[in-house]
């Protein structure tokens, strides 16, 4: 069975959810601030994380550095706050998804699903056997060899093409922040060259989707970054 731990304080909303999370099998926990959050997270161990932002006595941001500081759990944050920047804040911090209230219960639950599933997923890093390849039905990725093929033929990338495409690859479903991607591949002096960005995934696209112009794999979320989608 799967624990996951609702931190929110609108108790309708905390309501709501635990019935539907019942109702699918889940065994909820609740914190109605975030004190009482890193409290559970500690004690009950959850396997997934639901984490409103807007929390009485801490910034759901913070609970995210302090669980992130012990936890790799997976934590998907629930935002009623429109601005981008809140939502970056938060995944830069360690979440690994987000959805925007007011959400649908069927949504958040694909959510949470797959944010279970990645935990399940082999370690993030390239040396474990069964990662080092990725195989879609547009290309192959070989990350140990750093091969990159389309059926009989060899794709070149060029090393920065290559780095864009290992750190999305690692982390397939999640999405990754326009500020992370900045940070790992041209370091910290770039963090608002965000036309390098569309520039080398636009590249990147011609290079590995039968459609460029409508990508199957690497996907744009306008304004916040972007995700391999397996
Ligand atoms: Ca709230």
């Amino acid at each position: 069975m799967t624990r996951v731990l609702v931190v929110e304080d609108d108790r309708q909303l905390v309501r709501a959810l635990r019935i539907n999370l019942q109702a699918r099998r889940f065994e909820v926990d609740e914190a109605s601030d975030g004190g009482s959050a890193l409290r559970l997270a500690a004690a009950r161990k959850p396997d997934v994380i639901v984490l409103d932002l807007g929390l009485p006595d801490m910034d759901g941001v913070d609970v995210i550095k302090a669980v992130r500081g012990w936890s790799r759990t997976p934590i998907l944050v629930l935002s009623a706050r429109h601005t981008s920047e809140d939502k970056i804040r938060a995944l830069d911090a360690g979440a690994d998804d987000y959805v925007t209230k007011p959400f649908s219960m069927d949504e958040l639950l694909a959510r949470l699903r797959a944010a279970t599933r990645r935990r399940e997923a082999p370690p993030e890093s390239p040396a474990a056997a069964e990662f080092t390849l990725i195989t879609t039905a547009e290309f192959s990725v070989d990350l140990v060899a750093r091969k990159v093929r389309r059926g009989e033929r060899t794709v070149r990338l060029t090393p920065t093409e290559w780095h864009l495409l290992e750190i999305l690859l690692t982390h397939p479903g999640r999405l990754i922040t326009q500020s992370r991607l900045l940070l790992e591949v041209w370091g910290p002096t770039y963090s608002e060259h965000t036309n390098y960005l569309r520039v080398y995934m636009a590249q990147l696209r011609r290079k590995l989707e039968a459609d460029p112009s409508r990508p199957r794999y690497l996907i744009t979320e306008p304004g916040m970054g972007y995700r391999f989608e397996p």
